[in-house]
């Protein structure tokens, strides 16, 4: 539950309140975190009472409802904390909680957004299959409606949260004739339903302390009224609108994850003396660093400015996907430089730079993986320049 104090909060107060648990809670916890395996329960219970789960969410249904700009500089703060911790809340305030919004009935927002926002729902989004990865339109899983039941058969694999939540927005086919996207839909599935089973990996290779899982669904009933929106064949048109949310989420991570690295990186070479003199007097080190700052700090403008037209009211998603396509790639390229400045510590013991540079490489595969960014925007190019000789998304007047 949310702590009432925090409801009454300025959004400038609110911002420091979760600089300040970053700096003095999250931070100090990350090697218990490691050696546990897992976020530790009294962090994922202090998260929910500063409303990290509600950030995104309307006031109306017990959120914060801060913009997308303050969601973004919040998101700057508590990532300068390992990304691992985000993740814990991070299908909830995105991907789940605004499909659900833009695409649920009321009775549906009503039943679940409250609980999502106080943190005691946990919600996982599911589209991500064998067969339907960078191509998200050939989900196989089945729906079958029988009267007032779905039938879902099928599983879903990466899935983040799926171990621990409470229910999942499941992408499912209600139509096999109806080709790629237009016959799937979107379901309301609880994790305790008979039938379902979560399978978390062995391995997990960056993201250790929150792995990602398969969830199986073998002749799952679903009640008919917990398909999102009440209607069939709109779920990857729902899963859009949450997906583009994520991703400037995933383009601000980055950035606080770049911050962190920096920071720690600076006062490392500034401290550690070679040849007589701190390595930071190198002119060559220098140059790592600043060119990193900058680097990350283009990276931070080009989510602010996304994230000030997402508040405008038109979605700029070919912005979006460029903010994180480069952001992605901004923190992996600052994070492999800070591992070389770290030298051996960046290799041995336990020191945060190497443990966030494997962290930051999957940023590059998930919400998008840099190649289909890539591959998208240039199609957007190509086509809207054909239309009317702009960009998409232009700034032209
Ligand atoms: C940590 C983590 C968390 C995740 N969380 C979720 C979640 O919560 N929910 C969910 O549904 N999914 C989740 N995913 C899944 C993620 O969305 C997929 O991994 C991603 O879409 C890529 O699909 P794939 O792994 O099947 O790779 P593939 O589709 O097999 O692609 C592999 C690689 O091939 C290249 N490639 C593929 N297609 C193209 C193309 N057209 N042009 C150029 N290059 C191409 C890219 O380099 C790509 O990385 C998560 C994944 C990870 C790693």
């Amino acid at each position: 539950m949310i702590d009432p104090e925090i409801l009454g909060y300025e959004f400038s107060t609110y911002l420091k309140v979760i600089a300040e648990f970053t700096e003095n809670e999250l931070i100090p916890a990350e090697n218990e975190m490691v050696e546990a395996g897992a976020v530790p329960t009294r962090i994922v219970d202090r998260m929910a009472a500063l409303g990290l789960f509600a950030i995104s969410i309307p006031r109306v249904y017990g959120g914060l409802e801060w913009t997308m700009e303050q969601q973004v500089q919040l998101t700057f703060e508590f990532t300068r904390a390992s990304c691992v911790y985000r993740s814990r809340f991070s299908t909830v305030i995105g991907l789940c909680s605004q499909a659900i919004l833009d695409h649920g009935t009321e009775d549906q927002r009503r039943a679940l957004l409250p609980a999502m926002a106080a943190g005691e729902l946990v919600t996982a989004f599911a589209l991500t299959e064998e067969s339907a990865g960078s191509d998200a339109a050939r989900v196989r899983t089945t729906a079958d409606r029988k009267g007032d039941v779905y039938f879902l058969d099928g599983s879903k694999r990466y899935i983040t949260n799926a171990g621990w939540a409470d229910a999942f927005v499941v992408f499912a086919r209600t139509d096999e004739t109806a080709p790629g996207a237009d016959g799937v839909s979107a379901f309301i599935v609880d994790a305790t339903s008979p039938g379902v089973r979560t399978v978390l990996p062995a391995i997990m290779n960056g993201h250790a302390e929150a792995p990602v899982g398969e969830i199986y669904f073998d002749g799952v009933e679903v009640p008919a009224h917990n398909l999102l929106g009440g209607v069939e064949g709109t779920g990857l048109t729902m899963a859009l609108r949450g997906i583009n949310h994520a991703r400037l989420h995933v383009a601000a991570t980055c950035v606080g994850q770049a911050t962190r690295m920096l920071e720690e990186t600076t006062a490392h070479v500034s401290g550690r003396t070679q040849f007589g003199a701190p390595l930071s007097d190198l002119g060559a080190v220098r140059a790592t660093l600043g060119a990193s700052f900058a680097e990350m700090e283009a990276g931070r403008a080009l989510v602010v400015e996304s994230a000030r037209a997402f508040d405008q009211g038109v979605i700029p998603r070919h912005r979006i996907a460029a903010a994180k396509l480069y952001s992605s790639e901004m923190a992996s390229r600052v994070a492999d430089r800070c591992v070389q400045l770290l030298g051996g510590e960046g290799i041995v013991g336990p020191h945060p730079v190497p443990r966030m540079w494997r962290d930051v490489r999957a940023l590059r595969v998930y919400e998008g993986s840099s190649p289909i960014h890539e591959r998208n925007l240039a199609k957007a190019m190509i086509k809207q320049v054909g239309v009317d000789g702009t960009l998409p998304d232009s700034y032209r007047v």
